[in-house]
């Protein structure tokens, strides 16, 4: 890869600025409701540790208003569970900017959320320089916020004495790179989820890369809306018909593969106590919800899937999270976790639903990341990565 990495870089006493990417979801009462982004980053700061480094992690948590820092946006929960994973005391450092502090070698220091910062949303160079005096070594390990070009993430790489790029970024990108740059075909993607003009560049973008393009989720009823189909009352976006019309067609000019639905699982309701009923599509009426696949698309989908070797995954089939109408996404995440193929998945609610069915240790590359998973897949340079590439260059 095109940059520096962590282990490439001596450590011992130098004072080593990590960028992670805390921004875990809490719970009502300010409890961490999943860790798996704080746990994905224990590696690195394991690494910087064990050589001696004098470790500060940053990290945003929520939206802060710059200069106005509420408890509700302190790390304070993340430093004591970073703490617990580490098995030591991890002090919380407010204001860290302003007031000098220590932190000796082989000890790490949480910073108070970088968002708090004026200047960080706008990638200001000038707050950039102010922290750039605090560290000998940058690390970004965010993948997360990679796509964003903020002042932890864009303009610090610039200035730092050393930048480089943490394990999970390095892991993140490789899987990536992986699955797109060069992928074994045939090359699937689905795409779920809810609407279609949330993910329209990422529907574009992978319409000219892969052999099998599915369409799930609410974005589905869009595509079946645009082949004349009946929808009934289901989520769908009239105005983006034209959309789906194009990628339809780029899909067809390549002599790709469109893969919607045959059969659904509706409702009249979309509720808990809604009674589901499997339909062919010419059986849906008016009043009617479309919100899952029905089983015959579903054992189409995964002999379909069957002779594919990369399969990338955002989104799910349906609402998953209702019981009656689970059965698509959690037949889908069962047929990728058991496939052959290189297998990649990504999204706040697909990583949900992998967790749910529990599938997630037979998915060969499951990404921590949101948005920046998204841009990556619709080819956009991520800023954050830029700025480290441009460092090593
Ligand atoms: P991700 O976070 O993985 O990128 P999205 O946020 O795009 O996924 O979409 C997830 C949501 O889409 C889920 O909450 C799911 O209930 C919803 N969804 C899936 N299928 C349908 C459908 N047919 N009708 C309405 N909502 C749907
Ligand atoms: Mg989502």
């Amino acid at each position: 890869m095109a940059f520096k990495t962590l282990e490439q870089i001596n450590l011992r006493g130098q004072r080593v600025f990590i960028r992670c990417d805390f921004n875990v979801p809490l719970d009502a009462a300010g409890r961490i409701a999943d860790d798996t982004r704080i746990r994905a980053s224990i590696p690195g700061i394991r690494h910087a540790l064990a050589q001696g480094a004098r470790v500060m992690l940053a990290s945003h948590l929520g939206r802060p208003g710059e200069g106005a820092l509420t408890p509700a946006d302190s790390l304070a929960p993340v430093a004591r569970r970073v703490g617990e994973l580490l098995d030591r005391e991890v002090p919380l450092i407010g204001d860290w900017l302003a007031r000098p502090f220590d932190v000796a070698p082989g000890q790490v220091v949480m910073l108070e959320n970088c968002r708090a910062n004026v200047g960080e949303k706008a990638n200001s160079r000038e707050l950039a320089l102010r922290m750039a005096g605090l560290c000998d070594v940058y690390v970004n390990d965010a993948f997360g916020t990679a796509h964003r070009a903020e002042a932890t993430t864009e303009a610090l790489a610039r200035v730092a004495p050393v930048a480089c790029a943490g394990p999970l970024m390095a892991s993140e990108l490789n899987a990536l790179g992986r699955a797109l740059a060069r992928p074994a075909r045939p090359l699937a993607a689905i795409v779920g989820g809810s609407k279609v003009s949330t993910k329209l560049s990422v529907l574009s973008s992978l319409a000219s890369q892969v052999e099998l393009l599915v369409v799930g989720g609410g974005m589905a009823n869009t595509f079946l809306l645009a082949a004349g189909q009946k929808v009934g009352k289901s989520l769908c976006e009239p105005d983006m018909i034209e959309t789906a019309a194009q990628v339809t067609a780029t899909l067809s000019a390549r002599g790709a593969e469109l893969f919607m639905p045959i059969d659904v699982v509706t409702a009249t309701e979309f509720s808990e106590r809604a009674i589901p009923a499997i339909k062919t599509l010419a059986e849906v009426e008016p009043d009617d919800l479309i919100l899952d696949f029905g089983p015959r698309s579903m054992q189409a989908l995964v002999e379909r899937l069957a002779p594919c070797k990369t399969i990338v995954w955002n989104g799910p089939l349906g609402v998953f999270e209702i019981e009656q109408f689970s059965y698509g996404t959690r037949t889908l995440a069962t047929a990728i976790a058991g496939s052959q193929a290189f297998s990649i998945a990504g999204g706040g609610d697909t990583v949900a639903a992998i967790n749910r069915f529990d599938v997630a240790k037979d998915i060969d590359y499951v990404s921590t990341a949101g948005g920046a998973f998204l841009e990556f897949l619709e080819g956009k340079m991520l800023p954050a990565v830029k700025a480290l590439e441009d460092r090593a260059a």
